[in-house]
């Protein structure tokens, strides 16, 4: 059966580095990193995110500073708040919390982020500079990273590696496809048009899942011995949970660990270390900004 690849820990070791190297910059210049969370509307699962995330600066030391706005307020509401962030030298990292409301224009509003605060890196030029050869963009996202992160830390070689990513969203199949291009894996990207995904998938050495469909990947579609990193938090009915509900990933979990070599569980997987590269992020900004190294 497959390793068991153990998100939480590897990231309460990377926020324990975080956490010494705020508290050196904090007695050598006197500065700490500050991000700033921008919260539309009132879902609840946005609402838990940006709590978690706030939660994670707290314990490193990061500062932050957060703005709610109502479900109706007007577009130029936000734009100015990212615009005031953007001004404020004291700000290192600026998150807009997704998804917007309908009203709104995605893309205008993560358009005029500053690039340098950019921690989420779904700024455009920053996601042309991933995609393209001998550039570096001055933030990766952070569940791609994550991604990467696990795979490195479980001592996964990608570089010649057969890699199939399930999903190519903005913010994570996209990206992780061109990360993983990056460390010179062969990537296939597979989405909801693909035909025979099974077939696709079952060639990979590396499987990632961003599809946010449940038990989407069964075991009959991994190669014996496949990596699989699931990224999928899909809420299912589960009368025991507190909620109601329980989060559960695009791999059907049971099936993997009989073919898998390795695999993330959900939840303690890439949860856990995307947050520890939203804080790795704003710590690099603001190590950027002051020239701290
Ligand atoms: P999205 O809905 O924007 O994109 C889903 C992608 O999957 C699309 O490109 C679509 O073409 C593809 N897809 C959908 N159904 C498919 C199918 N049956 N077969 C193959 N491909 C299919 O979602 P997203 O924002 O990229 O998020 C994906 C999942 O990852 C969700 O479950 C989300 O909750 C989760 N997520 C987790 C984290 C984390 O930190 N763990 C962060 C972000 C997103």
């Amino acid at each position: 059966t497959a390793v068991v690849i153990d998100g939480k820990l590897m990231a309460d070791e990377i926020r324990s580095v975080i956490a010494d190297e705020v508290s050196r910059m904090k007695s050598a210049i006197g500065k700490v990193p500050r991000l700033a969370v921008i919260l539309v509307g009132e879902r609840k699962d946005s609402q838990t995110y940006v709590r978690n995330k706030i939660k994670a600066c707290q314990e490193v030391g990061i500062m932050s500073v957060m703005t709610e706005l109502p479900e109706d307020c007007a577009e130029s509401e936000v734009l100015n708040a990212v615009s005031s962030f953007n001004e404020n030298p004291a700000v290192h990292g600026i998150l807009v919390q997704l998804p917007l409301p309908q009203h709104m224009d995605e893309e205008k509003i993560l358009n005029v982020v500053s690039l340098e605060k950019d921690v989420d890196g779904f700024h455009p030029l920053n996601i042309g500079n991933l995609a393209m050869t001998g550039r570096e963009p001055l933030f990766i996202p952070c569940t791609p990273k994550a991604c990467i992160e696990l795979l490195l830390r479980s001592n996964v070689e990608i570089m010649g590696k057969k890699a199939v990513v399930i999903g190519r969203s903005n913010i994570v199949g996209l990206p992780t496809s061109l990360l993983l291009q990056r460390h010179h894996a062969t990537v296939s990207v597979v989405h909801a048009f693909t035909k025979n995904p099974e077939e696709i998938t079952r060639e990979a050495d590396i499987v990632v899942s961003a599809a946010g469909v449940a038990n989407l990947v069964r075991g009959n579609w991994l190669k014996p011995g496949a990596i699989v990193i699931d990224v999928g938090t899909n809420p299912v009915k589960d009368p025991d949970s507190e909620y109601g509900y329980s989060l559960t990933g695009d791999v059907c979990y049971e099936e993997a660990v009989k073919v898998a070599s390795a695999i993330t569980p959900v939840p303690g997987g890439v949860g856990p270390m995307t947050i520890a590269m939203l804080l790795s992020n704003t710590l690099d900004s603001a190590k950027r900004a002051y020239r701290f190294t």
